[in-house]
């Protein structure tokens, strides 16, 4: 298959690396979208796939059960948790690739059965350890590749104690003037548009 080779494969393979002797359950657990070529078998009926046609796109499809892997972007959820009396946002450090050891918001991938505001209530306290509630919708973005859609949430804290947990190496407020930036585009395109709003909203009630 075209562009099917072990140096694209290596590529996307992307895996949770070892960090604690062992004892991580998610040592082995891919976090990679996977290209559809790369599906192999059914997963209902275990039969080899191949690609056919539908809606003009190529999908693999399963000629002895009908299933049909329709490809979709992963749906995400994360939080700007504003402190406002000290003017600070909450910031993880990513434990896991892709890129371990960068700064980004609390959040992550919505579960089946969950909505995108529980999901991101959630993620925040497995996170961070903090009790969060939702203020409002920020605002809805994929990543540059397409390949994930993140709803971020405008949100403050409500209880909970600091810790880091999951996914996050660390988890600690920096003042929102001053944060660092962030290891994602797209977070990091979100933390400076709320930067500009909250000094406009500012700016618009100190001449008022
Ligand atoms: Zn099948």
């Amino acid at each position: 298959m075209p562009g099917m080779n072990s140096e694209h494969a290596r590529e996307h393979l992307v895996m949770r690396m070892p960090d604690n002797g062992g004892n991580d359950t998610n040592n082995f657990v891919q976090w990679r979208h996977a290209p559809a070529r790369e599906w192999k078998f059914c997963p209902l009926c275990s039969h080899a796939l191949c690609s056919r046609v539908w809606d003009g796109k190529d999908r693999r499809y399963c000629e002895h059960c009908g299933f049909v892997y329709w490809e979709r972007a992963l749906p995400a959820a994360a939080v700007l948790v504003y402190e406002p009396a000290r003017q600070d946002v909450l910031l993880v450090t990513r434990r896991y690739p892709p890129a371990a050891g960068g700064l980004t918001f609390p959040g992550g991938g919505i579960e089946l059965g969950e909505s995108v505001a529980a999901a991101a209530v959630r993620e925040v306290r497995e996170e961070t350890g903090v009790h969060v509630a939702i203020d409002r919708q920020f605002g809805t973005w994929s990543t540059p590749t397409n390949e994930t859609i993140i709803s971020f949430f405008l949100g403050h804290p409500v209880g909970g104690q600091l810790s880091a947990g999951t996914d996050a190496l660390e988890a600690r407020y920096f003042p929102l003037a001053t944060a660092p930036s962030l290891v994602f585009d797209l977070h990091d395109m979100v933390l400076r548009l709320f930067r500009t709003e909250m000094l406009m909203a500012f700016h618009s009630w100190d001449h008022s």
